[in-house]
Parts: structure tokens; sequence; C-alpha cells
């Protein structure tokens, strides 16, 4: 049990991850480090870009999402995601992030979201189905390469003939480790 949160039972979400101390703004709440390469998405699967998904390690999966998220998203120099406070966090309050902030389509959430936040959508989307104006709010917040994906489609919009999206969104792939 170190760095700040600890693993807790909620009454309707099942596990979730609290703050054990207050967290200001910009502050690092979790570490993100990739556990697995994965060939598909699924439940649990953090989207990295159009095409791989990873599974983060320690209880970076078991973060709720909240449609009002007091964490974002921070890509660290391992290439795995961070949450980092966007809001201020108390010690006791859950930490939450918008699966939007990381995944650009989301299948495997057909029930109703459960956050209970007033700005709750209802239906937990992927970035590809978040309004504008969320997107606006969790500027600096989101996986990069989602805000890649938006600049690419409106630099194809302005100027056709169409370029290859995937050449430009992300690097290649590197091949995963351990894939022997
Ligand atoms: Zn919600």
């Amino acid at each position: 049990m170190s760095g700040g949160y600890e693993l807790q039972r909620t009454d309707a979400k099942g596990e979730g991850v609290f703050a054990t101390r207050s967290f200001q703004v910009g502050e690092t709440v979790m570490v993100g480090v990739i556990e697995a390469e994965l060939d598909h998405n699924h439940a649990h699967a953090s989207q990295l870009s159009e095409k791989r998904f990873v599974l983060h390690g320690g209880f970076i999966a078991k973060v709720n999402h909240s449609c009002e998220p007091n964490c974002g998203i921070h890509l660290n120099a391992s290439g795995a995601h961070d949450f980092v406070a966007r809001q201020p966090i108390t010690a006791g309050q859950e930490i939450t992030f918008d699966y939007a902030m990381r995944n650009y389509t989301v299948e495997h959430f057909a029930a109703h979201c459960q956050c209970g936040s007033p700005r709750c959508r209802d239906r937990i989307t992927g970035w590809k189905d978040l309004p504008s104006g969320r997107k606006a709010d969790y500027r600096g917040f989101v996986a990069p390469y989602l805000t890649d994906i938006d600049n690419q489609d409106a630099t194809e919009r302005a100027r056709s003939p169409r370029t290859d999206r995937a050449g430009v969104a992300s690097p290649d792939r590197p091949d995963p480790p351990g894939s022997s």
C-alpha cells in the first residue's frame, strides 16, 4: 500500500480505487505500467493508439469511469498512461477518469453509466462519440493519439486527396515485448 490510493469495494460499482491522501490539480495520482500487449479491445483494455491495446498493471485497470472525472491521462516516458488530477482530490474520494480520455471506441459497456454525476451522458462512449464541448473540457488530460486523430481528420477534410491516417496519427507500432 503506497502511493496514496487503495482498492475498496463500492455499493454500486464493485471495486474502485480511492485516494488515501489529497492531491492537487496537475499532480500525478497513479503511475501507469504496461503489463501486457493485447491483440484486440476488451473491457479492461487501454487503447494506446488506433491499433494498439494494452493492459495496465496494478490498480489502474480498477479505476472506474465517471462522466465528471477527477483525473485525466498523461502519457509517461514508458508509453503507459499516468492518471493526473484535473480536480482537487481529497482523502477518501474515489479516483475516476473518463474512458473516452483513453479509448477511441468503447464497445464493451452497453449498460447505462452509473457514475451519478450531474453531467452523466448515460452511455459510456469512446472519444469518437464524445461531444466536442467535453473534448474541450478534457484538453491536456487525454491520450495524445486521440487529439492526433482529430487533428488528422481535420487536415484530411481541409485538403483532399486523403492521406493515410494510420501512417501519421501514431509512430510505427513497436513489437510487443515478449512476443516470441
Ligand atoms: Zn456517467
